[in-house]
């Protein structure tokens, strides 16, 4: 059931979307929100959730292999991926299902279709045309795969959700997050797998010491990566790819993935029908009240392309949703987002790599933990965990820390809350461990590298 004259259009119905529809709605705004794919976006349906799925997947071969120094025999073991995609696809389509009740529970009303912008206050959809006073656009990114010869021949991210069965051999191109997350998944599940990145060391941006010891972890884990190289073309034979790399090398493999970042999803939403204006990839130009050149228009999260994860979408849209319709306040705080990229082993941060902190503090003070995580001492395992805490010298806060190992995404969310709430080396120093843990390494660290 649809009005023709809302409060608030939404333009996309994944987590900021959603989210700013929801609390808009419960603020009294009368809202719709328009979604022409799936309940959830790309983190429900082609990204966090089924990622981190199967990241567990992939990582149950260590766990057999870790269980039988502990007194398991643990038999053989056959992984059986039409199993894993049917599974995870009946959990999304339960997610979708609540995403749905969330949205009508809150008086949302949904529809299914593409909406393109006719002007300021103008939204057309299914042949319909809807009046809005505020228009939200919320679309999210689509991955982008470069133009080489060849590159039909690739998959995404997106389609490594839905394979019919599991390659032998895979080229996966890029460093960034979706590529090391979705090397680690490959080759846990026993795909012997390439990582190609054209820089010198993956996950540019963070922390050099963290970016080389997981480089390390990852190869030994039999990940082959090869670095300051790029595919430049690639020519289907028989059963097999062939890519031609920039040094002259040939790697032959059944299935070539790009993950070589996201680009906006503002082609074709009449974007310059109301005069909002886009950068040259195509995100959307916000303010600092998430509004564009047209000003009662506004956009959120990925579409943006300014902090594209999730947590960030959500909070933006609570805040766009507060101070159009209740506490005028409500905003976010950008200072100190941890992140964690679901490698293995996991990589989390927050606050400052060493080079950045170097940069903004001058005067700092590294402490350092390398140790085999107790779970794996009698496993015969070489997994290695490694913390890093960065202090500024002169005032004695902890400006970053950093982790590589089981669960540190677990663990620098707790920690993320002390950061952001000022917390100093000192009263790091006083808080009593819980013993035995590994994240007691972060209160026992006395000594600076
Ligand atoms: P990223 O921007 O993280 O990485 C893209 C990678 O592709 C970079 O290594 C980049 O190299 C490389 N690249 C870009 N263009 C080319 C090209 N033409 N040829 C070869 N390589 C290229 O993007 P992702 O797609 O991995 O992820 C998108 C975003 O989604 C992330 O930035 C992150 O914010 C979010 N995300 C978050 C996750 C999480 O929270 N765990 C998981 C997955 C995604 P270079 O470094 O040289 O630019």
């Amino acid at each position: 059931m649809t009005n023709s004259n809302y409060d608030l259009f939404v333009i996309g119905a994944g987590s900021g979307g959603v989210r700013a529809a929801r609390i808009a709605a419960s603020l009294g705004a009368n809202v719709a929100i328009a979604e022409e794919k799936y309940l959830g976006g790309t983190c429900v349906n082609v990204g966090c959730v089924p990622k981190k799925l199967f990241v567990y997947a992939s990582s149950f071969v260590d766990e057999f292999h870790a269980a039988e120094n502990y007194g398991w025999d643990s038999g053989t073991h056959k992984f059986d991926w039409n199993t894993l995609v049917n599974n995870k696809n009946k959990e999304i389509e339960r997610l979708n299902s609540i995403y749905g009740r969330l949205l009508s529970d809150s008086g949302v009303d949904l529809i299914n279709g593409r909406a393109t912008i006719v002007d300021t206050n103008t939204i057309h959809i299914n042949n319909q045309t809807i009046s809005a006073k505020n228009i939200l656009i919320a679309t999210g990114a689509w991955p982008m795969v470069p133009e080489i010869y060849g590159s039909e021949h690739v998959i995404t991210s997106n389609e490594a959700f839905y394979l019919e069965s599991l390659p032998d051999r895979i080229v996966v191109v890029g460093g960034g997050y979706i590529a090391v997350e979705f090397a680690g998944i490959f080759n846990g599940l026993g795909v012997d797998t390439t990582l190609v990145y054209r820089g010198p060391l993956i996950l540019r941006g963070f922390d050099e010491e963290m970016r080389n010891f997981l480089t390390s972890e990852m190869q030994k884990k039999g990940i082959n990566i090869i670095t300051n190289n790029t595919i430049e073309s690639i020519h289907k034979e028989d059963k097999h790819y062939r890519s031609s790399l920039a040094d002259g090398n040939v790697l032959n493999t059944n299935m070539i993935m790009c993950a070589t970042g996201r680009t906006p999803n503002t082609n074709g939403l009449g974007l310059e029908l109301a005069g909002v204006e886009t950068d040259d990839n195509g995100a959307i130009k916000i303010n600092d009240k998430y509004q564009t050149s047209n000003s009662s228009i506004y956009a959120i999260g990925d579409v943006t392309d300014r902090y594209t994860l999730t947590p960030v979408a959500i909070a933006e849209g609570m805040s766009l949703a507060h101070s159009l319709y209740g506490d005028k306040n409500f905003s976010v705080d950008y200072i100190n987002i941890p992140t964690c990229i679901f490698s293995q082993p996991n990589f989390a941060m927050v606050g400052y790599s060493e080079e950045q902190a170097k940069d903004h503090y001058g005067d700092i003070q590294i402490y350092k933990s390398e140790f085999t995580h107790m779970k794996y001492s009698l496993s015969g395992m070489d997994e290695k965990t490694f913390m890093k805490l960065i202090v500024d010298k002169q005032s004695d806060r902890v400006i970053g820390a950093h982790m590589i190992g089981h669960d540190a995404g677990e663990i620098i969310q707790g920690l993320a809350i002390a950061i952001k709430a000022g917390v100093t080396k000192s009263q790091m120093d006083a808080t009593i461990g819980i013993h035995p843990t590994a994240a007691e390494e972060f209160v026992t660290m006395r000594t600076p590298a």
